[in-house]
């Protein structure tokens, strides 16, 4: 018996000292979605909101990952914040469909086994990304969508609202300018369907539905602006993760599902390469298989996570129209935030205390 006990122990003790510290390199990365957000259509107050909402979220992902939580708990964390805060085209702020309802998607992936979870087009769940949670943990499943996964979701204890509760007077204005023009746009008001620059500007600055001091002023609906929120992540584990979650596209029709819960396309993570979340035009995502192909061109052609990272958006989807940008992390906790169209919310902390809040491109 005392021969087990030391054998168990000396056992134990070797797979300690072999499983490697990843303490000094915890990361957090988030994205509050690409677009044409640029200085001059953003107010100082407009400003001030998103770096604060972008901070907190920042803060409550990077609180898990110091207390020694796994890199999705993290994820989850800092993704709750985006979700419950108007200003992001995700949970209460979402944008509305063709119909005047929010249809969210969501998406969640685990580096270390590979594992994944999703959910598509659903109306009534407070904070999707818990859903795309427990569908990875909870459920034999990839991916739900509808009146299944909210049946799943109520199932587990998940939060459920009235759909009213998405409701906000910004996004509802979106959703009529775009009707108007019939067109369709992604996330806020876009002018150009066919590719041109610049927004129809009609919902500019200064010409808020809302008096300028409500919160509803300070939600950005100017030019065009793809607002998907995602986190990924390192913990002290060495384990990465990705999270992606999104209303999708204002006056979306048909069921429209983006690639924020395609994996591979708007959210991948895997131990071995890195873990990415995207924002952007949505099928040019799916059709790229962005998030999926920077994880190959390291895993294949051993490229570091930045030029991965750059030959994917910075070329690849440039030439093929595809407008947006991802956020991504390694193993060593390297941190890629490349975006082709001119800016993107965008935020990082390190275990050395760096911190950054970004907004345009320079
Ligand atoms: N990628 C999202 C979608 O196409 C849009 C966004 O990033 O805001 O649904």
């Amino acid at each position: 018996m005392k021969k087990l006990s030391l054998t168990l122990l000396i056992t134990f003790s070797c797979i300690s000292a072999f499983a490697q510290d990843y303490s000094d390199k915890i990361t957090l990365v988030i994205h509050g979605g690409a677009g044409t957000i640029t200085r001059a259509n953003m107010s100082p107050e407009r400003e001030k909101a998103y770096r604060e909402g972008l901070d907190l979220a920042l803060q409550k992902g990077y609180e898990v990952l110091k207390k020694g939580g796994t890199s999705v708990q993290a994820v989850e964390a800092a993704i709750h914040v985006m979700e419950d805060s108007p200003l992001f085209n995700a949970g209460k702020g979402a944008v509305f469909t063709n119909e005047g309802k929010n249809e969210m998607d969501a998406a969640i992936m685990e580096g270390k086994t590979l594992k994944a979870g999703a959910v598509a087009g659903v109306t009534t769940i407070k904070n999707p990304i818990s859903a795309a949670i427990a569908v990875m943990d909870q459920s034999v499943h990839v991916m739900m969508a509808g009146k299944g996964a909210e049946q799943f979701a109520k199932e587990k204890g998940l939060q459920i609202v009235d759909p009213s509760y998405f409701y906000t007077e910004a996004r509802y204005k979106a959703l009529e300018r775009a009707k108007a023009q019939e067109k369709t746009e992604l996330d806020h008001n876009a002018k150009e369907e066919n590719g041109g620059k610049g927004g129809t500007e009609e919902g500019g600055k200064g010409k808020s539905p809302s008096s300028p001091s409500s919160p509803s002023s300070l939600i950005f609906t100017e030019g065009k602006k793809f607002g998907t929120v995602g986190c990924v992540a390192l913990d002290k584990y060495g384990n990465l993760a990705a999270g992606t979650s999104t209303g999708g596209m204002t006056n979306k029709r048909y069921g429209r599902i983006g690639d924020a819960p395609i994996i591979g396309a708007g959210t991948y993570a895997n131990n071995a390469t890195c873990a990415v979340s995207a924002t952007g035009h949505g099928e040019y995502f799916i059709r790229s298989v962005v998030a999926h192909d920077i994880s190959a061109l390291m895993e294949y052609k051993g490229l570091s996570l930045a030029d991965a990272a750059n030959e994917v958006v910075m070329k690849k989807l440039v030439e093929r129209g595809g407008e947006g940008g991802v956020i991504a992390v390694d193993r060593n906790g390297n941190v890629a935030m490349p975006f082709n169209s001119e800016g993107m919310y965008r935020g990082y902390i390190k275990s050395d205390g760096k911190r950054e809040i970004l907004i345009y491109k320079d």
